[in-house]
């Protein structure tokens, strides 16, 4: 039991979307507290982080690209300096091309004027370990974020400045009243529900059409292979330093555990051997759970019955490019 004590927000989960609304409310000197407890499926700590503000397979910018992109690329830049800690590493893509890719890339950039996101030029100067027929097109706006070390750094913060409360949350704990809300002693006005695909299970929020998706990926070793680059052809192949890659990710829709499956190893092995020759050593095959909803938008939002419960969730398969934004905004609204 914690001794009784106030504050403005209590924010549960300290996953991506936890930490940004978190760092959002410190700008704002909104006083808060995180409660978190590392459960095993949660998605951040697993996530590739690339963020990419062009859908690779229409090639075309994703929704609010404009928004979202200038705005996670400062923010994370002016993180890295708060927390003396380097996990975004901007990066381009390249996407090797199919037989027809080039000019469906020349059409589309003509049609949706693409020039600050994309070069069509075909390229052939990658490593020649990398199967490139038909050259390569590029995504010059993208970049590489290690979530799982800007997670730790930030939980270190938190834990320094007295914020973090490691708690496993139970709704039934939670007593609302008119001024707010009270739990295990802390007083507050709002509590903001950031717990990822966890949040389909709580009783607040069982009538949102949910409609996570389970995703695996690869960490491996590929001998001899440096890149500056991302691949990408039908998976992602990204470089982490010392010629080991993170390749990914798949997606399923219905799953009875959180293990690593042989079906999905091999159909990365089946979409690397497109890519490349090479043999790779697998290091370690990730698992977790994309939070997302059915119109696969992010929620950022207060109940209308009580208002002191609020959500930020959905963040899908691009939560590195969209948190930092919605969080903003979020905390603003809680201003
Ligand atoms: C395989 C895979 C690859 C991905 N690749 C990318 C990518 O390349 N780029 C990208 O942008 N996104 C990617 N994503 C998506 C990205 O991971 C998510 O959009 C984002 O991390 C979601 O963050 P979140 O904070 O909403 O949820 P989570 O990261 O799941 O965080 C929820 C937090 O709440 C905590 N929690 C849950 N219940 C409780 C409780 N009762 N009490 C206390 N704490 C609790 C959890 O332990 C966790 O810390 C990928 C996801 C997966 C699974």
């Amino acid at each position: 039991m914690h001794k009784t004590e106030n504050t403005d927000v209590l924010i549960v989960g300290q996953g991506l979307a936890g930490t940004m609304l978190s760092y959002h409310l410190l700008k704002q000197n909104i006083t808060h507290k995180v409660i978190d407890v590392p459960k095993i499926g949660h998605a951040s700590r697993v996530a590739a982080g690339l963020i990419n503000p062009i859908v690779v397979k229409r090639v075309t910018k994703t929704w609010q690209a404009e928004l979202f992109y200038p705005y996670a690329y400062q923010l994370y830049q002016e993180l890295e300096v708060k927390l003396k800690t380097k996990f975004y590493y901007p990066m381009s893509i390249s996407k090797l091309y199919g037989k027809d890719d080039h000019q469906f890339w020349q059409y589309r950039n003509a049609k949706e004027q693409l020039d600050d996101y994309i070069s069509v030029v075909s390229r052939y100067d990658l490593p020649e370990d990398i199967k490139q027929p038909y050259g390569y097109g590029t995504i010059k706006t993208c970049a590489r974020l290690d979530m799982a070390t800007m997670l730790d750094a930030y939980r270190q913060f938190l834990i320094k400045e007295d914020i973090l409360i490691e708690a496993d949350f139970n709704d039934d704990d939670l007593v609302l009243s008119n001024e707010g809300v009270g739990w295990n002693g802390l007083k507050a006005k709002h509590i903001i529900f950031c717990r990822g695909a966890f949040d389909e299970h709580s009783r607040f929020f069982k009538y949102l059409k949910w409609n996570n998706t389970k995703g695996e990926l690869l960490e491996a070793e590929v001998e001899g292979l440096e890149l500056d680059t991302i691949i990408s052809k039908g998976i992602f192949v990204m470089p982490i330093g010392q010629q080991h890659f993170k390749i990914g990710a798949t997606y399923a829709h219905h799953w009875s555990d959180l293990i690593p499956t042989d079906e999905k190893r091999r159909e990365l092995l089946d979409k690397w051997k497109r890519i490349s020759d090479s043999s790779l050593t697998i290091k370690e095959q990730l698992t977790g759970i994309r939070p997302t909803l059915a119109d696969r938008r992010p929620v950022t939002a207060f109940l209308d019955a009580t208002p002191q419960l609020g959500i930020f969730n959905g963040l899908g398969s691009r939560g590195g490019l969209m948190a930092p934004y919605l969080a903003m905004e979020m905390a603003k609204n809680i201003t």
